[in-house]
């Protein structure tokens, strides 16, 4: 079965979940979009209004501020896979607690068994503390992770600052902005390997 088809049937397992309370408040769950066949996973934190409006991951303008960046790196939306931790928009945008996160991991893994990409790249640091709990965004932003994922093995993780923060402290984006332009190299030198 191909990859496409494989997300298309957990995509549709996914929209009837109810395993946490974040469904009850949200009109849609957002399972991710992008190419099934991706090198690169962007994992953010969870949809905010305008993603659970549409039903799409990264869009309103965060979303654009990752596509300019993607454009900068001459690389489309459509050839990396976006996601999120949780796949339902908290009430208000709060952080989703530990026990929706944890419900909801079981979704990611299998997403990443699917497409098995190149590098994970967590958007902030709640995406990237759901793989590594104790890690500083300050500390390992812009740094290749080796990580190891239950039933998937060993895989390059890269952290980045969200870009929403970004948008609204300028030295966060001046990091941002620096790091994301590693990204054709690590690629790159995966290929070589
Ligand atoms: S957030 Fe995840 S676990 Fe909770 S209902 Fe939505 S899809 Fe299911």
């Amino acid at each position: 079965m191909s990859k496409q088809k494989k997300l298309e049937k957990l995509n549709k397992k996914m929209s009837v979940c109810n395993n946490c309370k974040l469904r009850k408040n949200c009109s849609h769950v957002v399972f991710g979009a992008g190419n099934p066949e991706a090198k690169i996973i962007f994992i953010g934190e969870a949809p905010g209004k305008k993603e659970d409006e549409l039903g799409v991951p990264f869009v309103g303008s965060t979303g654009r501020i990752l596509d300019k960046m993607l454009a900068s790196i001459k690389i489309k939306r459509e050839d990396v896979y976006l996601t999120n931790i949780c796949k339902c928009r908290p009430p208000e945008n709060r952080d989703p607690l530990p026990e929706e996160v944890a419900e909801c991991w079981p979704w990611l893994e299998k997403q990443i068994a699917i497409i098995s990409p190149t590098i994970i790249i967590t958007l902030g640091k709640y995406a990237l503390n759901s793989f590594l709990p104790t890690a500083k965004i300050s500390e390992v932003h812009g740094k290749i992770i080796d990580v190891e994922i239950k039933k998937i093995g060993k895989i390059k993780l890269f952290p980045l600052h969200h870009p929403a923060a970004a948008r609204i402290n300028r030295k966060t984006k001046a990091l941002f902005e620096e790091d994301f332009q590693k990204i054709p190299n690590l690629l790159q030198s995966k290929k070589e390997q």
